[in-house]
């Protein structure tokens, strides 16, 4: 049986990442990685599903115990994949997607040569403002920093194996699922 794929998607906040996981993910079989964070819950958000929220005294242990497999430092807060799920997963043969920023983005493919890197882009970084206002779950100053942090992040978009642009929705789904046959045959090619 093969593994599965490693597949790392970085998006600037506000790009609708979720929305196009969510709708690729009705169309191809993917183990979702939950991550660690420091970061408070936002009103929805539940434990083990968007998030294992933690304190930064217990992130620190799960970098000591290398319980991780990339974090970072994003806004403030502690991010970081838990290793033995995602490791559990790719041996099962299932593709798992890790929806992660670019420093933990650039670890995973020191780590894991073999993981494919795709970079979700914005129409533009003013429809990026707009999302994140029209959320309305951060305050202006919030915004402001996450909307900073994406255009340097989007500067970052070369360093990855692919690019898909979500504007339009079921085209960029279809993007997606098109880049990760193309990773998948080129896998293959190389056994
Ligand atoms: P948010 O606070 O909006 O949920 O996430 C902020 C940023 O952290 C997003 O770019 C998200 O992809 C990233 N992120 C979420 N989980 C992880 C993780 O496990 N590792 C890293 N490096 N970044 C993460």
């Amino acid at each position: 049986m093969d593994k599965g794929l490693l597949i790392v998607v970085s998006a600037p906040s506000g790009c609708g990442k979720g929305t196009l996981l969510e709708a690729a993910g009705k169309r191809h079989d993917f183990a979702l990685s939950v991550s660690a964070t420091t970061r408070a819950p936002r009103p929805g958000e539940q434990e083990g599903v968007s998030y294992y929220f933690k304190t930064r005294e217990q992130f620190e242990e799960l970098i000591a115990a290398d319980g991780l497999l990339e974090h970072a430092e994003y806004v403030g807060n502690y991010y970081g994949t838990p290793r033995e799920p995602v490791e559990r997963h790719l041996n099962e043969g299932r593709d798992v997607i890790l929806e992660i920023e670019v420093q933990g983005a650039m670890q995973v493919k020191k780590r894991c040569p073999e993981a494919v890197l795709v970079f979700i882009l914005p129409p533009s970084v003013e429809t990026l403002r707009h999302r994140l206002q029209k959320r309305g779950t951060e305050s202006a100053e919030v915004i402001e920093q996450r909307v900073k942090a994406a255009e340097t992040e989007l500067e970052m978009a070369r360093y990855y194996d692919y690019t898909v642009v979500n504007d339009d929705l079921d085209k960029a789904v279809d993007d997606f699922l098109g880049v990760i046959e193309a990773a998948r045959e080129k896998v293959r090619g190389r056994k």
